[in-house]
């Protein structure tokens, strides 16, 4: 009989986790979702209590940088641990914290160099939306509330993260504070009309973020909040020129721009923060988190330009709280473990190794196109998506080609697990974001089993 580490046997395991761990985006009515139990890990591979390998082709959840089992983070965090395991961020000042907080603001762009810690990506995203609003409230604008924010983007589970995010399926029995927030349409290129040039879509684009400032009123509208790439609504890759235009648009209209950088900073796309290199835009604020420790505990940050604390700092001015906090803010273990994080991304120069193996990853992802059940294969640096379509016609009706659809990555990632790559979709899509240290060989791996995996169900649906 197998057991876990701590003695466990797996079939307790199963049914403890599926009897009381109420585990985020759960499904209510399902009894259990028999999940696979994660055991160990390394490099980037998974295990099973039995042994059994799989490749993390997400790569926990887009955060696993350095990848698994690196025995140099463990001791970090242990020492960090020892030394001081915790202090009042409000009270204390702390070596990791100060030294994390210098390093982020020589990463960020441009002159953010203020760098607000929280616990997650959430959690960032809530504190930079709510100093958006107390900016605006300290400059005398406090009629300036509105956000403005984007189909398909994700940007937390907090109350105010939620609100600003725009995936359908997430607010259907969820509460959002809809008075908050305009949503523009999708920005993806693969939907525009047939015939439309990409050049023609990035104009719409950018209308229609001016189109909602204007419709809005300018005096009422806070802040646009973008994702350089929307991740989990499908990896979907704005048109050339966007991310410069809309952020012209914002500062024509004294809008600030927040970039979501919580899925793109820490290498995901070949640099430490996408916005000036990538995009060519320096943000009035941007969100980090997952990547930042790469998932060994976790940490998140907001970094702010000087120019909005200038404007409503200095010793003319009453002095005023930014009341918003946590008693996690900067913990020093975790920022003992982002350090270290750096540490190792930089000693193995993991952002040049991303750039070589980017055209590998784009080449294999993009060839998935040639299957008839997928429609579009898209993606930037190490992150991708495989959307599938079950094509229409041949005998069936509609109602059942749209049962099938719904149901094909679930009977895609089925097979990949049965070869050893987790590939867990997001419905009809399946996403890419494995740990940044992949081999080209490793990349292989994972695409002969995901395209083996695909010939399988394009057999059994066609
Ligand atoms: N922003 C983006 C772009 C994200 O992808 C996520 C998480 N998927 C979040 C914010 C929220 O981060 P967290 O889950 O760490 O709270």
């Amino acid at each position: 009989k197998k057991t876990t580490s701590n003695g466990t046997d797996p079939r307790a395991i199963r049914q403890w986790d599926n009897e009381h761990f109420f585990h985020p985006w759960d499904s209510m009515g399902v009894a259990g979702m028999d999940r696979v139990i994660a055991h160990e890990a390394k490099g980037i591979y998974l295990y099973d209590p039995q042994g059994r390998r799989y490749i993390d082709g997400p790569g926990g959840m887009w955060n696993v940088q350095i990848g698994y089992g690196r025995e140099e983070m463990a001791q970090a965090i242990a020492r960090q641990a020892m030394s001081l395991s915790y202090h009042s961020p409000w009270a204390f000042a702390s070596e990791p914290s100060a030294v994390l907080a210098k390093k982020l603001a020589d990463m960020a762009p441009g002159d953010l160099n203020s760098v607000f810690f929280t616990t997650g990506g959430s959690s960032a995203v809530d504190s930079a939306l709510r100093f958006a609003q107390f900016y605006n409230n300290l400059r005398g604008k406090s009629q300036k509330k509105l956000f403005i924010a984007r189909e398909k983007g994700y940007h937390g589970s907090t109350y105010l993260s939620a609100t600003v995010s725009g995936k359908e399926r997430d607010k259907s029995f969820l509460d959002t504070e809809k008075r908050l927030v305009r949503f523009l349409p999708n920005v993806n290129p693969y939907v525009r009309p047939e015939g439309m040039s990409v050049e023609d879509w990035c104009d719409l684009k950018v209308q229609d973020l001016e189109t909602a400032i204007v419709e809005a009123g300018p005096e009422n509208v806070a802040a646009f909040i973008a994702e350089p790439i929307l991740a989990s609504g499908g990896v979907i890759v704005p048109p050339p020129g966007y991310h410069r235009r809309t952020l012209e648009v914002c500062r024509r209209h004294d809008v600030l721009y927040i970039s979501d950088e919580v899925v793109t900073a820490f290498g995901r796309l070949g640099h430490w923060f996408a916005s000036e290199p990538v995009f060519d835009i320096v943000p009035d604020i941007v969100t980090c988190a997952k990547g930042l420790t790469s998932g060994y505990l976790p940490l998140g940050a907001c970094i702010i330009s000087d120019r909005l604390i200038d404007e409503v700092s200095g010793p003319d001015r009453e002095s005023v709280l930014f009341s918003n906090g946590y008693t996690y803010s900067g913990h020093p273990v975790c920022c003992a473990a982002a350090l270290k994080n750096i540490e190792i991304m930089e000693r193995e120069n993991l952002l040049e190794h991303v750039r070589q193996v980017t055209p590998k990853f784009q080449a294999r992802l993009k060839a998935q196109s040639r299957f008839e059940i997928v429609g579009d294969a898209r993606g930037m640096g190490l992150v991708g998506c495989v959307e599938c379509h079950v094509p229409e016609g041949r005998g069936r009706s509609e109602a059942d080609r749209l049962e099938l659809d719904k149901d094909i990555g679930a009977r895609i990632d089925a097979k990949c697990e049965e070869m050893g790559l987790i590939v867990r979709p997001l419905i009809n899509m399946c996403v890419f974001s494995p740990p940044l240290i992949i081999t080209e060989d490793e990349i292989d791996e994972m695409f002969d089993i995901l395209e083996r995996a695909i010939a399988r169900v394009e057999a059994e649906v066609l």
